[in-house]
């Protein structure tokens, strides 16, 4: 049977990790909680010749894209863990039946059962 305590764990384990790669590639927004934005270079250097500038916005666009598929694992992580606090973690958003356990323990942040996963 699912123990709520391991998957909990997992959560915030993963959310520890999701949060080191995120400040890797981005910063917190410091006008809206819970909410990343990417690093951007600084195109203000004035050395900077024309080929250092479209590095920095080539990797910038990398990190963008990064940063946004962290944040969204992140969202269901946090998710996850606010279902756990409100007694409705392991419920399928859709159906509301129980999630399989193997699913769980599979993404312990899914939302759905396996009928009703997304893609
Ligand atoms: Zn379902």
């Amino acid at each position: 049977m699912t123990n709520i305590n391991d998957l909990r764990a997992k959560l915030l384990e993963e959310k520890a990790r999701l949060e080191s790669e995120l400040s890797g590639v981005g910063h917190k927004n410091p006008e809206i909680k819970g909410d990343w934005e990417p690093s951007a270079p600084d195109l203000n250097n004035p050395t900077a010749d024309v080929n250092d500038v479209a590095d920095s916005i080539e990797a910038f666009e990398g990190n963008a894209a990064i940063e946004v598929e962290l944040e969204a694992r992140l969202l269901e992580v946090d998710a996850a863990l606010a279902r756990i606090e409100a007694g409705t973690y392991g419920i399928c958003r859709i159906c509301g039946t129980a999630i399989e356990d193997a699913r769980l323990h599979a993404n312990p942040a899914a939302p759905t059962c396996i009928a009703h996963r997304e893609g």
